[in-house]
């Protein structure tokens, strides 16, 4: 089997990291509903906050235009703020409401957010109650997307680790894949999981209630996102076991991480040669192309979505780049420990932020690239710097062999813009 060696010069997973804590320039949790919502066909998330969340979510939604959407916010109104309403009842008065209606609904997520955190409303009783009251038909869970020290990604973790739980129990044998990806980019996975002979497999989040996933002792589970710290933790604590491994960007990402799995399930050499052969040679040679632009280019990550060290993993040895800083929101040796294995020493490797202070040192290195949220990269961009907004990479399908070269080609998009311009204007 192939394996991807570590570089030469080390990697960084003893590389000793600057912490940072200060002011951040982040979106919260509520953002991870748009994309939570497609992949949960039976779900609705019910945010319990104020205008601005609604707002926000709208914005995020963007153009998005259902007629009947599997999100809404219950808004917070002066009165409830103030504690002179019983924000529980008008709650229950709201999901009777809205359940009537909508009889498709099977999972009610209520989340929570800045306001009801700030309130104290108990989601987590509210929850246990509307459950009881709505069972069997809908399961209520409870999860905070707020934005008080959180990032964006941590959304999609909370509303993941609430559902753990409340899976069944199973003795059986499984291999659990945890992380929303886009429909098309499971079909791929579970077409080499299945052609590698690995089963049964089960997904979280599954697409509808009434799937199979189950968990147990003897369950082991691979995470396709790096931000799944809490579910990381959730899935443990029901005695399942993580089988580490990089994360799957990039033909380098995506070998590693089915390699780990197929080693866990026995899956011979000439199996796996076999099966990966061809998709490993086209995501190269899609790479090789898409990054023409990128080599030998810099790089420089906020941190922002937490995909940010194995995309510099995928960035520096699949395409050619120099990473100047690597910042992440959290590092967890767990989980990010295989793609700090690979990526070669060198950048400085930071968690946290004080936005002043990083950008300080931005300007200073002024990269080729900068990945960052979209609060920065306006200004960036204004002082001739290089952006790439790092939420595109949650919405964009970037995972697995057929996604490389489009991976590749999201980072050497705004160098070719650039370069365009500078065309045009001379
Ligand atoms: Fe703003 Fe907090 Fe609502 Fe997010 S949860 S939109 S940060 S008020």
């Amino acid at each position: 089997m192939n394996v991807p060696l570590p570089p030469t010069n080390g990697g960084c997973r003893s590389a000793p990291v600057l912490k940072e804590r200060g002011q951040r320039e982040v979106f919260c949790g509520l953002t991870g509903i748009i994309w939570l919502h497609r992949k949960m066909q039976d779900a609705f998330f019910l945010v319990v906050g104020s205008r601005t969340c609604a707002h926000l979510l709208q914005s995020a939604a963007g153009v998005m235009i259902f007629a009947e959407p599997r999100f809404g916010t219950a808004i917070l109104e002066e009165s409830d703020l103030a504690g002179l309403a019983d924000a529980h009842e008008e709650l229950d008065r709201e999901v009777a409401r809205l359940l009537a209606r909508r009889p498709d609904i099977r999972q009610l997520f209520l989340v929570g957010s800045c306001p009801s955190e700030v309130i104290k409303i108990d989601l987590a009783r509210a929850a246990e109650r509307l459950s009881q009251v709505h069972a069997p038909h809908v399961r209520v869970l409870n999860y905070s997307g707020s934005g008080i020290e959180t990032t964006f990604t941590q959304g999609e973790d909370a509303c993941l680790a609430s559902m753990v739980p409340v899976l069944k129990n199973t003795a059986a044998r499984e291999l659990l894949v945890v992380g929303a990806l886009p429909d098309v980019v499971e079909d791929q996975m579970l077409g080499l999981l299945a052609d590698l002979g690995i089963g049964p497999v089960r997904l979280l989040p599954a697409r509808r209630i009434d799937d199979t996933t189950a968990i147990g002792e003897n369950t082991v589970f691979a995470l396709t996102q790096p931000f799944l710290g809490d579910t990381h933790a959730a899935l443990e604590r029901r005695g399942a076991r993580h089988i580490a491994a990089p994360f799957p960007f990039g033909d380098e990402g995506t070998t590693a991480w089915l390699r780990a799995i197929a080693a866990e399930f026995g899956v011979s050499e000439e199996t796996f040669e076999r099966v990966t052969a061809a998709p490993r040679a086209r995501a190269r040679k899609a790479i090789a192309q898409a990054s023409e632009a990128l080599r030998g280019k810099s790089l420089f990550f906020f941190p922002d979505s937490q995909l940010e060290i194995p995309l510099a993993r995928f960035l520096t040895r699949e395409c050619g780049m120099t990473a100047i800083e690597v910042g992440s929101p959290y590092i967890h040796d767990a989980l990010h420990g295989p793609d700090l294995d690979l990526l070669p020493a060198g950048p400085q490797i930071s968690e946290g932020q004080d936005v002043d202070k990083q950008l300080a040192r931005a300007r200073a290195a002024r990269p080729d690239l900068t990945v960052c949220g979209l609060g920065l990269a306006n200004p960036l961009e204004a002082e001739g710097l290089s952006t790439k907004w790092a939420i595109e990479l949650v919405f964009t399908p970037v995972h697995f062999y057929e996604q490389a070269g489009d991976l590749a080609g999201l980072f050497s998009r705004p160098l070719r813009r650039k370069s365009v311009l500078r065309m045009e204007a001379a």
